[in-house]
């Protein structure tokens, strides 16, 4: 059984003030058990929602990270500079990361390496296009994604990493995947890690579904048999509405 997991993706939203408002909220209200709860915050505000989510069982990511340890990387940050202070999850290649910073397959499997070595848990997206889908090329681009991100990895690591499947024309406009297309795709990024790296792992590894994701649809996303929770945007950032993923999930 894999545990579920709902990764909250703020983008370039919050300040700290709002931040720890929401984990105030967050607090009160979480009750439900047995899925697994993530909030990838901007690096400001990480520290104070470090401090307030202490003792809970909301962990905290990144939204990214630099593959270096330390150097000149003027306005990077580095993945011991995210274990200091409390960070567990990093989400590495996120489309608009691919989209606006240049960040490329290779990049993102420079990333991958160092979060698993610095004891981060990497939520690696992948996802095609509009073009890319209307050309019938989704498969492929999701293979050849997930195969770069975790070349020349184990299968422990690999079993230990989350990927979230993301169709770029998803994210941010409203219009998601239906549930079956979204399990269906994920089913060939699951078939991609056991022909790479065996059966087991396939099974073990978490694949979540992301794009316009929200309260009222997370629950037909969770009835899917390989789709094992989702990495939410917009509909993250509200503590209420977040809970309310949670809930559906559980
Ligand atoms: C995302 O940012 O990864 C995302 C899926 O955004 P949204 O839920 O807003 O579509």
């Amino acid at each position: 059984m894999r545990t579920p997991i709902i990764a909250g993706n703020w983008k370039m939203f919050k300040t700290i003030v709002e931040a720890k408002e929401f984990a105030q909220n967050a607090k009160a209200g979480n009750t439900s058990t047995g899925v697994q709860k993530v909030i990838c915050a901007p690096f400001t505000a990480l520290p104070a929602l470090s401090a307030e989510l202490a003792g809970t069982d909301i962990a905290l990511g990144a939204q990214n990270m630099h593959f270096e340890e330390q150097g000149a990387f003027t306005g990077e940050i580095s993945p011991s500079m995210l274990k200091e202070i409390g960070v567990s999850y990093v989400i590495i290649g996120h489309s608009e990361r691919r989209q606006y910073f240049n960040e490329t397959d290779e990049t993102v499997n420079k990333k991958v390496v160092a979060a698993l070595k610095a004891d981060l848990v990497p939520i690696v997206c992948v996802g095609e296009s509009l073009e890319q889908r209307e050309a019938g090329e989704t498969s492929d681009i999701v293979r050849t994604q997930t195969e770069a991100a975790f070349s020349g990895l184990t299968p422990a690591q690999v079993a230990g990493s989350i990927i979230a499947y993301e169709p770029i024309w998803a994210i941010g406009t409203g219009r998601s995947s239906t549930a079956e297309d979204a399990n269906e795709t994920i089913a060939i990024i699951r078939s991609v890690i056991a022909e790479k790296f065996g059966q087991e792992t396939a099974q073990q590894v978490r694949i979540q579904y992301g794009g316009s994701v929200k309260p009222e649809n997370i629950a037909s996303y969770m009835a899917q048999p390989d789709i094992d929770g989702a990495l939410v945007g917009g509909a993250s950032l509200v503590a209420d509405s977040y809970l309310q993923l949670v809930n559906g999930a559980s």
